[in-house]
């Protein structure tokens, strides 16, 4: 990495997938001053890989993004344990594809749509207003003050995909504008703090959501993502990047 992340970070979604794997690489290049926060929905659950031999630097704390209540007892938490510093990194990687494609619209109902905006947009709204994060006046970074929103290729509106599977992925695909939207909005919200706001492709990836035919695993993708984030300035917030730094037209 170029410039090294730190501070104080945290992770939602992490205990599988792209967000374990996203611990695991924040903890191998922070120090013993730096801090993540690794939430996940189930801390007891039996997937809860992210438990297993946690080191000092980390904290696993409850959290449900599609749950109000639970974001407000995480956010108190955590806003104890950073005190006046500030959350530095806020990553928003949580998030589920319902009803597992591929699925037809005419077998998508109103409840899947409600769930996925829940998880996947009400959540990062809601960390983005309890407003943990660091507010400074300088040079933007995700080091500084930074909230990247896991986005994806298949939220563009201009590059929608023909596929078939990928085009009935409403509740998803609608749910990530959504959040492309939110990163927007909090970009230019957000910049009188000099927090940085950008959406994240982190690629096709294996994982449960990504599948087993996906080209890149989550060490790749993260190892990826973490170096692309470490350069991210001023210029590219508001912005939807994928993890090598390509920008994604909206
Ligand atoms: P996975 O399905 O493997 O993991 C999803 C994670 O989100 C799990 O930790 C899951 O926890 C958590 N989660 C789901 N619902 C909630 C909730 N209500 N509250 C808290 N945590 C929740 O997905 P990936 O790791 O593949 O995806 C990570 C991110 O990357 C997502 O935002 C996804 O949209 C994005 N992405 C992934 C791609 C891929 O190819 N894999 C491609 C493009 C984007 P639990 O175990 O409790 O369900």
């Amino acid at each position: 990495m170029s410039v090294r992340l730190g501070g104080n970070i945290l992770v939602t979604g992490s205990n599988r997938g792209i967000g374990l794997e996203l611990v695991k690489q924040l903890l191998d290049n922070t120090g013993q001053e730096d801090h993540i926060y690794a939430c996940c929905r189930e801390p007891e659950g039996a997937g809860a890989e992210v438990r297993l031999s946690t080191p000092p630097q980390v904290t696993i704390v409850q959290l449900d993004t599609s749950d109000e209540d639970s974001v407000t007892a995480a956010v108190q938490v955590v806003g104890e344990r950073v005190t006046a510093s500030g959350l530095n990194l806020l990553i928003n990687n949580a998030a589920i594809n319902k009803p597992a494609s591929p699925a037809l619209l005419s077998a998508t109902s109103k409840a899947d749509m409600m769930e996925v905006f829940e998880t996947n947009v009400a959540g990062p709204f809601l960390l983005a207003k309890f407003h943990l994060l660091f507010c400074f006046c300088g040079q933007m970074s995700c080091r500084r003050s930074a909230i990247i929103n896991m986005s994806t290729l298949v939220s563009s509106i201009e590059k929608c995909p023909q596929n078939f599977h990928i085009v009935q992925m409403y509740p998803y695909r609608t749910s990530k504008a959504a959040l492309n939207m939110l990163t927007r909005c909090l970009a230019e919200d957000f910049r009188k703090h000099s927090i940085l706001v950008t959406g994240v492709h982190p690629g096709w990836v294996i994982t449960d959501m990504g599948g087993k035919e996906a080209p890149m695993t989550p060490q790749q993708s993260v190892l990826g993502m973490l170096s692309m984030m470490s350069s991210l300035s001023d210029k590219d917030s508001g912005k939807l990047v994928d993890w090598m730094g390509n920008q994604i037209p909206w």
